[in-house]
């Protein structure tokens, strides 16, 4: 494409609230066949909400005064569902894990119940801890050597994903679901906004975000990489094509290609007819 071209279309895009990093990025958007969507903030709202808390009856206060000083969305659901949360020091945010600090004297640990039993703490044993029911994200909130709460957040999947993931089927190009929350979670949002369950990666760590777009390179794959929080940025900065939502964090924005300035995922296929558009493979 010429000069002109590009600059038009980097224009087009600026219009269609995509941002674009250089004119060149349009090459690389035109070969993409896989795209990788995060779940957390880029498919879903990301404002999430406590829907169940179990166990002992500081849990929820002392997961509260922790997760204030966290920017995550599990963090701010947490956060906002006690106004009068004691301190936190030292705190420390394990990304893609959960959070620590001392409250209390007590140093307190609210994440993914794995890590919390990699911290060397007992699992809590609650007859029917997972409340089925609700298609939440189950976080563990432990102290003193134990896990002693469950809190259930959840949140909502944006209403415009559903249509994105067709119009990039559309396209001709394959959708996939990469998270680090847990699989049931992961599968029902796949379903609801219509990816298929064998495109559903789940239970990956941040590094893990990285390995899977190596991996799919690895195949042969051109890959687009959709995300916002800190932990896709690696993933993101590696992708062919990375994609930030303007909602998004900071980290993710700086590693990404293209940024998405309403954080709605129908910018993605919007993305790819432009490129195709103004690289002149179609008309
Ligand atoms: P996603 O890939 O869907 O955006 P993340 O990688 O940000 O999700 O988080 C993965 C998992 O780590 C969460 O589902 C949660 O179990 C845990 N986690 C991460 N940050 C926090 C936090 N601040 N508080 C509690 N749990 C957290
Ligand atoms: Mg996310």
């Amino acid at each position: 494409a010429t000069p002109t071209a590009l600059l038009v279309g980097t224009g087009r895009g600026a219009q269609l609230g995509i941002l674009i990093r250089g004119p060149e990025v349009l090459e690389s958007t035109r070969r993409v066949d896989t795209v990788l969507l995060d779940k957390t903030g880029t498919v879903t709202t990301g404002r999430m909400s406590v829907l169940d808390v179990r166990g002992h009856a500081d849990t929820l206060r002392l997961a509260a005064a922790v997760e204030h000083a966290s920017e995550h969305p599990i963090a701010r659901a947490v956060a906002a569902a006690v106004p009068d949360r004691p301190a936190v020091a030292s705190f420390t945010s394990h990304a893609g894990h959960g959070v620590s600090g001392i409250v209390e004297d007590r140093t307190v640990w609210v994440g993914r119940p794995s890590f919390l039993a990699a911290q060397g703490l007992t699992p809590l044993d609650l007859p029917s801890s997972l409340p089925s029911s609700l298609p939440g994200t189950v976080v563990g909130v432990g102290w003193d050597g134990a896990v002693r709460g469950l809190i259930t957040v959840g949140d909502t999947v944006k209403p415009s994903s559903s249509d994105a993931v067709r119009r990039i089927r559309a396209l001709g190009l394959r959708p996939v679901l990469l998270t680090g929350d847990a699989s049931p979670v992961a599968l029902a949002v796949a379903h609801e906004v219509g990816i298929d369950a064998g495109d559903v990666i789940a239970d990956v760590l941040p590094a893990g975000k990285l390995d899977v777009v190596r991996r799919l390179q690895g195949e042969g794959r051109v890959v687009a990489m959709v995300g916002d929080g800190v932990n896709d940025a690696a993933a993101l900065a590696q992708a062919d094509l990375g994609l930030s939502m303007g909602t998004g964090t900071d980290a993710a924005i700086e590693a990404s290609d293209l940024t998405l300035v309403r954080g709605d995922l129908t910018a993605v296929p919007d993305a790819i007819r432009l490129s195709r558009r103004t690289l002149g493979t179609i008309k």
